[in-house]
């Protein structure tokens, strides 16, 4: 898509490349068929924001897993 073309309807008429709230990622948006595109220019920051968005995703999923191991827990001590 930054060539100029939508790769879904082959439109050119696409937005300008404008920033996502996420830090250095931009995108485009085919105005014929709202295709969306997003990708990053410096592929170094993106790995940045990458790694922060697979420690965000940790950090959710040992929460997640607490929550759901407690009861667990509690209940398999409540058996016992
Ligand atoms: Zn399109």
């Amino acid at each position: 898509m930054k060539s100029g073309k939508c790769p879904k309807c082959g439109s050119s008429d696409l937005s300008p490349r404008t920033w996502t709230k996420m830090a250095f990622v931009k995108k485009i948006i085919c105005q014929e068929c709202l295709y969306v595109e997003l990708w990053a220019d410096n592929p170094e920051q993106a790995g940045v924001s990458r790694r922060k968005l697979v420690l965000v995703y940790c950090v959710v999923f040992g929460i997640t897993a607490a929550l759901v191991a407690v009861p667990w827990i509690l209940a398999l001590l409540r058996d016992d």
